[in-house]
């Protein structure tokens, strides 16, 4: 039968990585055709000459082996043919070959110790990769490129990894809805430390595939992971042990001095706690970490000042769409004046710039609207840390947000501006790569009303005449005006979300906030 075939491959790609040894075929495999619901493995028979030619031979990645496998499950109606339930099945077969976690812990300390942290994230990173957690062909999809702006280079990706649901994923969902299983509270979302493990279900990913790492900060215990979604080198996750709401206050600060004693070559960063300037899952408090050098890193500084309560630290303001305060010096003293600047911005309100940080209902509850979105990083052995001003208020004029990107970009992005965004990374929908692609075409053949009459294109008809009467596309010339033009519209979204605006009003009110730090 071509499954045992399938079965043999796949053990030789784990042996070839690493991921099993010679010692654990019968072992694995009795694991995958058990997941498979077969009850028998017939072992292909090779001789020593050819076992070396075949290992050689393998996939770097376990992709294409898991399809064929999952595509075999298809044909003989071991499940439907969903991309859920096939992602539940590869995720379940290449999980046999996960060591535990505390195994896994154990390797992770064993090697850092030897080899140092660098390298054995570096090949924690590579293993997620190898044992499919992270999908590095779907992840290759994504559509990146560099736009040059007057804040210096932008990273702009297309995200093109998320697969999107199929109609008929939509209707299985559908008719989980009544079923116990939709209901289900466990895990309690997708940043629990229970996920370790997880088999998945119809609406939820599986897990089996994922391996946390704790780590103690500020004297609590928290986990480190990587993303599954790869936005750029080592995206990883840092997750509370409990599943308790986002809250920025000084503890968080403390936290990012700790990550940065463990893991000193990596970036650190929170999203704001509030909704409209927040990240996507406020409901479990957490960060983002990495090991990648963004735009933000090469911001020029505009003007420095001092903090009379914390000399030794030198604060700056930064040449950036957003407001940004960056403060340099020793742990004890970053972790002291962050929370200092955060406390005096969580009360500061200015009306003629329309920011107002409390707002108060008719049963006089209050409700905040400043935050901030806090990054952190080691340069030349000191910490850093940049704090991004946030507030979340809405106005008659402004329903989504009065620092919220204006309705005239929602055409390239209408998501909430986060920390990804806030470092100099554009992470854009994947719905731009169809609609750019007709619109390079109409462009260039000077079709200018059918963007208008094509419902996916319709959103960008305003932004395309802009652009006819600023140049003259060809067939040559259409990619690369359209590339910078994105860029370009994403940094001027990213300016509505600026606090103090790059204007003399905005310079003087900016010069304000900071006098009132050292009243
Ligand atoms: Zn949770």
């Amino acid at each position: 039968m071509k499954i045992h075939f399938y079965i043999c491959e796949l053990l030789d790609y784990g042996v070839a990585n690493g991921l099993i040894k010679e010692d654990d075929r019968f072992w694995a495999a009795n694991r995958i055709i058990d997941e498979l619901g077969l009850t028998s493995f017939e072992a292909r028979k090779t001789n020593k000459t050819r076992k070396t030619k075949t290992l050689q031979n393998l996939p770097k990645y376990p992709t294409e082996i898991l399809a064929k496998i999952s595509q075999w499950a298809v044909e003989n109606r071991k499940i439907k043919d969903l991309p859920i339930e096939r992602e539940l099945l590869e995720t379940a077969v290449i999980g046999s070959f996960l060591q535990r976690p505390s195994d896994f812990i154990a390797k992770f300390n064993q090697s850092s110790s030897k080899q140092g942290i660098k390298t054995a994230l570096c090949n924690f990173y590579e293993q997620e990769k190898r044992v499919y957690y992270i999908k590095v062909e779907r992840i290759q999809k994504n559509i990146v490129w560099k736009t040059k702006t007057k804040y210096g280079t932008f990273d702009i990706t297309i995200n093109l990894s998320k697969p999107e649901r199929t109609p008929q994923e939509i209707i299985a969902v559908k008719e989980l809805g009544t079923s116990a299983l939709s209901k289900q509270d466990y895990p309690k979302c997708v940043l629990c430390p229970q996920n370790e493990g997880y088999a998945g279900r119809l609406n939820y990913p599986p897990r089996q595939n994922v391996r946390l790492i704790p780590l103690t900060l500020n004297n609590e215990h928290w986990f480190f992971q990587f993303s599954p979604y790869v936005y750029y080198n080592e995206h990883s996750i840092i997750l509370a042990e409990r599943h308790t709401d986002m809250k920025i206050d000084k503890k968080t600060f403390a936290r990012f001095a700790d990550f940065l004693d463990k893991i000193p070559h990596y970036f650190i960063g929170s999203n704001a706690d509030l909704p409209i300037v927040g990240g996507s899952i406020l409901n479990h408090d957490h960060y983002q970490g990495g090991n990648y050098s963004f735009p933000l890193y090469r911001a020029k500084t505009l003007k420095t000042f001092k903090l009379k309560k914390f000399p030794k630290v030198v604060c700056s303001i930064l040449c950036w769409p957003m407001s940004i305060v960056r403060i340099v010096g020793q742990k004890k003293d970053i972790v002291g004046a962050a929370s200092h600047i955060f406390n005096v911005w969580k009360s500061y309100s200015d009306k003629s710039l329309s920011i107002n940080s409390y707002s108060v209902d008719d049963k006089k509850n209050r409700t905040p609207h400043n935050t901030i979105t806090p990054l952190a990083k080691m340069t030349d052995g000191k910490m850093q840390m940049d704090l991004v001003l946030r507030n979340n208020c809405v106005s008659k004029d402004f329903p989504d947000g009065i620092f919220h990107t204006d309705p005239r970009f929602f055409h390239i992005k209408r998501e909430n501006m986060g920390l990804i965004e806030s470092l100099g990374l554009a992470v854009l929908p994947g719905r731009l790569k169809n609609a750019m692609e007709k619109i390079s075409g109409r462009l260039i053949a000077g079709k200018i009303d059918e963007i208008k009459k094509d419902k996916e294109t319709a959103d960008h008809y305003c932004w395309a005449v802009e652009l006819a009467n600023k140049y003259k596309f060809t067939v040559k010339n259409s990619q690369d005006i359209l590339k910078k033009e994105i860029g370009l519209a994403f940094v001027a979204a990213l300016e509505c979300c600026k606090i103090f605006k790059d204007t003399p009003a905005g310079a003087a009110g900016f010069n304000r906030f900071v006098e009132r730090l050292n009243r």
